[in-house]
């Protein structure tokens, strides 16, 4: 989402004459767009801040002058602090201000110091953004949900995001339409929740997220459709039904668990049981077979016991992920789980976090193994570290190498796996230049 965000401050910049920079030296204004999810991620932002000043720096001694921006969700949960912890920085904003960016700097320009706008606005943001300007490349994203009132008692998000809030359908389909004229051939919907997804639909009717994808898949031209984060909750029968009947809708769901212990996920405040989750898996395999699973994992949330852990790894073991992110509990301040007793050991947590990602690395190899042979259908995205080389995305979120020339790049090619890495798979080479055989291929350039 940072990333959607950041491509949508450059459309808002852009009739301010500002474009974007190959890299921060020189550069008139410098924008760090942040994340408070973790500790190491929003510690991160202050040592890059102490960076960009000696740039600052360096341009001021040359006569020119650097607007210094701290936007996103740290600057959400810092706002005035962070002026005290890095007096170098000219303007820090939240996720939903970021709209008023062309007034912000202006007063910024006119020699405002320390600017603060973290403000949940009434006015939605996505009513005041231009059109995209930045170019989607062949697989796009594409906000439609944002924020979230869950509370899990150890996350950030309702605090800097904000409460949960639904673009109108309309709004969304207009955009995709426009995505896919700018040549993407892929689309994935973006929210923190956002199979929570819930808004007015053009005929006045109340749509969920299965509404809003059928319709999107009958754009023309829109090859794939993905969506990301679901929330185990929100995976209504409909949304499901859609993996069966819409074959644009990729075989492959990021679907964060957390942890597979139901005395953890109570204090979580996740509101399902891990046998829940299991049933949901199930359910998704009926529908479609070849159900390609992700997941999110945190170890050692406080009072998680040895067995506790024991049901996390059993859990993982049941369902099989194709590939899962995992991460050491990290105390965000002002969440509920921050304050209880019974914090994890650092020594502890790291142990787990071996034992829980060498089974997860295990099984994404086993998956990728499995693909060898197999024909999948590869959207080539961009070009890889080798010369003559193109990586792009199989149905299931692998990444897929080939050697090829450019001309395939932005086009969805059929290629034989003829081999697997741990994170990676490789493809037989394509011919030179596009045949007829590749009808989907799209110059991009
Ligand atoms: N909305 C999504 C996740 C958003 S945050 C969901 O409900 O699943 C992305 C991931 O960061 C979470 O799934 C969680 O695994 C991790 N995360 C969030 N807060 C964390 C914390 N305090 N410590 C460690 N990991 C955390
Ligand atoms: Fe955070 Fe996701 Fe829970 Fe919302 S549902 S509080 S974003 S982990």
């Amino acid at each position: 989402m940072n990333v959607y965000d950041s491509a949508r401050m450059a459309d808002v910049l852009a009739p301010l004459g500002y474009a974007p920079a190959a890299s921060p030296e020189g550069a008139d204004l410098v924008i760090l767009n942040t994340c408070h999810i973790r500790e190491k991620a929003a510690e991160k932002v202050y040592s890059e801040l102490g960076r960009i000043d000696r740039l600052k720096r360096a341009r001021r001694a040359e006569g020119a002058g650097m607007l210094l921006a701290v936007a996103g969700c740290v600057a959400q949960a810092e706002g005035e602090e962070m002026l005290r912890r890095a007096p170098q920085v000219d303007l820090v904003f939240g996720p939903q201000s970021y709209h008023r960016l062309p007034d912000l700097i202006a007063r910024a320009e006119a020699g405002g110091a320390g600017i603060v706008d973290t403000d949940f606005p009434v006015e939605s943001k996505f009513d005041h953004l231009p059109e995209e300007a930045a170019d989607p490349g062949p697989a796009a994203f594409l906000s439609v949900q944002e924020g979230c009132d869950k509370f899990c008692s150890f996350c950030v998000v309702p605090y800097t995001r904000g409460a949960e809030y639904s673009r109108p359908a309309a709004d969304i389909l207009a955009e995709a339409a426009r995505l896919v004229a700018a040549g993407a051939l892929e689309i994935t919907l973006l929210g923190q929740n956002v199979n929570a997804y819930h808004a007015a639909g053009p005929d006045g009717e109340g749509w969920r997220l299965a509404r809003l994808i059928r319709r999107l898949a009958e754009i023309e031209g829109l090859e794939r459709i993905r969506y990301t984060t679901s929330h185990p909750l929100d995976m209504d029968e409909a949304l499901i039904e859609a993996h069966r009947d819409e074959p644009k809708l990729m075989p492959y769901l990021h679907l964060p668990v957390q942890s597979g212990s139901d005395r953890i996920l109570a204090a979580m405040n996740r509101r399902h049981r891990a046998d829940d989750y299991r049933r949901i898996v199930e359910r998704l395999r009926a529908a479609r077979p070849d159900m390609a699973l992700s997941s999110d994992f945190i170890v050692g949330f406080p009072g998680e016991s040895d067995a506790d852990f024991a049901e996390t790894l059993r859990l993982a073991t049941d369902v099989g992920y194709a590939q899962a992110y995992s991460f050491k509990y990290s105390p965000r301040p002002g969440t509920p789980a921050a304050a209880l007793e019974g914090q994890v050991p650092e020594a502890v947590k790291a142990e787990r976090l071996a034992m829980l990602q060498s089974l997860l690395n295990a099984q994404q190899e086993a998956f990728n193994r499995a693909s060898v042979g197999r024909n999948l259908s590869v959207l080539l995205e961009r070009r890889g570290r080798k010369a003559g080389q193109l990586v792009g995305r199989s149905p299931y979120m692998q990444a897929v190498h080939v050697a090829a020339p450019d001309e395939f790049l932005g086009s969805i090619a059929d290629l034989t796996v003829i081999e697997a890495h741990p994170n990676s798979l490789g493809a037989a080479p394509l011919p030179a230049g596009p045949t007829g055989s590749w009808p989907e291929t799209r110059a991009w350039a």
